[in-house]
């Protein structure tokens, strides 16, 4: 029998259209109920919305920069004004709180707005006399038609990490949201053609491994950025530069905060409980792991979060008292409960546990309470693995050495931070941690939209991080010209030595 019920569809070419033959069920994590299909592209889907960014791409490139510019600075606007609906689409499809999901539309914003300096920014470089009666300068050209693939945890942002970015220096782009909560992608290119964008500069592709392989192989493709696990991230890594493109592929993480034996520890636990449990865990700069220096340090983190969590509210994002909405679906609440089971098995102390947790009214939803581990060892998997979800782990070193030697062995450096009053020890730790994103008493380093974000090790693959002058690079190709107008008339001769200024 066929669904009735609401179809997603793509954007392409600045029309809402089918595409592809097979569909999913998008769920509402707090009811657990199916309340809309998403289309699932299919190749020929995917190469008509390449096509048309393709063909949208010689005019937009010619549009001036401010022009480009203005458009951003009016989906801004809109975005703002649209605040609302965005968020309340967001938390049906992703299950986090409002006032979350409003942090999260903020920071996107944040992203247009640098976006809409891009005149500023694509000013290039000059130097007069290079040479006698010769100039040089770089200029930042568009690629062509760009890409993006994202992640379901911040659906409104990370593809405003991208697309504004990408069009404001001149490129088209195709987008393919997270299938399992794509509509906030889509509303806001909506909100982006109200705002002026012509049909084609950006278009929205739904769908899984077929429509990504499409993007992957397609040869007018000139870039890619990911956000994303990091086994998918490296695939698209390896696959998209062997195709010749230009690969950012940001992965997963697992951030460890040091906590130092002066820190003020009831301010580190307040800090704590938002970086572990805010959005469930499923923060890809979220804190699943402290590194205690010293037993009473463990022992007073451990007792302040025990208390703090007790007072933790539990229930769908609808509901301004909550602080934790539901995981994202079925499958990854199952997954992050059988790390719990599987921590508990290896042998760490189960201090707090949220496995069984029911919300009245919502007994289908996706729930999980908050999980604290005591007892951590760097052999266990809930150390090794990225859970993604409301489950902290502490663990207990003697020494500064001994937490940076074991932040800097792990196969992740997305972010990490240190609790502190002592600076000596603070820029130590910033200066020789091997992680691309690092707090002082901050436990959440997200950086600003005009700085850029991006890991290390396996939390990254390719050169440049994501938004922030980065992005500025990674959308436009530098060109170098040098040019000389010698006077007329002057008969010069041949000169067979490489040219210097000797
Ligand atoms: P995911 O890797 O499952 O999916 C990401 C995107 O890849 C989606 O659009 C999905 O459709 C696509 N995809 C999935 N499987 C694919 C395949 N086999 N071939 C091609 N494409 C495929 O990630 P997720 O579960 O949506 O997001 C959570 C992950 O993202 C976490 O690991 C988190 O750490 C990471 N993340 C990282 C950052 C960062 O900046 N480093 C930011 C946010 C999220």
């Amino acid at each position: 029998m066929a669904s009735t019920l609401p179809t997603i569809q793509h954007l392409i070419d600045g029309q809402l259209v089918s595409g592809g033959s097979r569909s999913q069920d998008v769920f509402n994590p707090a009811t657990g109920l199916a309340e809309k299909r998403v289309l699932l592209a299919d190749k020929h889907t995917v190469e008509q919305a390449i096509a048309s960014a393709h063909a949208a791409y010689p005019a937009w490139r010619a549009t001036t920069p401010l022009k480009r510019a203005r458009v951003m600075s009016r989906l801004k606007v809109l975005l703002e004004e649209n605040a609302e609906q965005l968020c309340a689409l967001l938390t049906a499809e992703h299950g986090k709180v409002l006032s979350d999901a409003m942090g999260e539309l903020q920071r996107g914003i944040e992203n247009v707005e640098y976006a809409s300096y891009a005149p500023e920014l694509l000013k290039g470089e000059h130097s007069k006399n290079v040479g006698p009666a010769m100039d040089s300068w770089s200029e930042f050209q568009p690629l062509g038609v760009t890409a993006g693939i994202t992640p379901f945890n911040f659906p409104i942002m990370v593809p405003l990490w991208m697309w504004p970015m990408a069009v404001a220096c001149g490129n088209t782009f195709v987008l393919k949201p997270s299938e399992r909560d794509p509509s906030s992608a889509l509303l806001v290119a909506e909100l982006a053609l109200q705002a002026g964008l012509p049909p084609g500069v950006l278009n929205v592709v739904h769908g899984d491994k077929e429509a990504v392989d499409t993007l992957l192989l397609d040869k007018r493709v000139q870039a890619i950025s990911f956000v994303g696990s990091t086994p998918i991230a490296e695939h698209i890594y390896a696959t998209g530069c062997a195709h010749g493109k230009r690969v950012q592929a940001l992965g997963g993480a697992k951030n460890h905060a040091v906590l130092m034996p002066d820190a003020d520890i009831a301010n580190a636990v307040s800090a704590l409980m938002g970086a572990a449990f805010g959005s469930c865990g499923e923060r890809c700069m979220a804190i699943p792991l402290v590194v205690a220096v010293g037993d009473a340090t463990a022992d007073a983190v451990v007792a302040g979060l025990k208390a703090e969590i007790a007072k933790m509210k539990v229930g769908p994002g609808t509901d301004s008292a909550n602080d934790m909405g539901p995981l994202v679906t079925q499958q990854h609440l199952d997954k992050v409960r059988g790390y719990v089971d599987q921590g508990v098995a290896e042998g760490a102390t189960l201090v707090v546990d949220g496995r069984g947790i029911k919300v009245p009214g919502h007994e289908a939803g996706y729930f999980m309470g908050a999980c604290l581990f005591d007892h951590v060892k760097p052999g266990m998997t809930i150390y090794q693995d990225e859970i993604f979800g409301p489950v902290l782990g502490v663990m207990r070193v003697a020494t500064l050495q001994d937490a940076m030697d074991l932040i800097n062995a792990h196969e992740y450096g997305n972010g990490t931070c240190i609790f502190t009053r002592d600076g000596e020890a603070a820029r130590y730790f910033s200066d020789h941690i091997l992680v691309g994103m690092v707090g002082i008493n901050v436990p959440l380093p997200v950086p600003v939209a005009y700085h850029s974000f991006g890991g290390w090790k396996r939390s990254l693959f390719g050169d440049l991080s994501a938004y922030g002058p980065d992005a500025v690079r990674f959308y436009t190709r530098r060109k170098t010209i040098t040019q000389r107008w010698p006077s007329a008339g002057v008969r010069e001769g041949a000169v067979f030595s490489f040219p210097t200024n000797r």
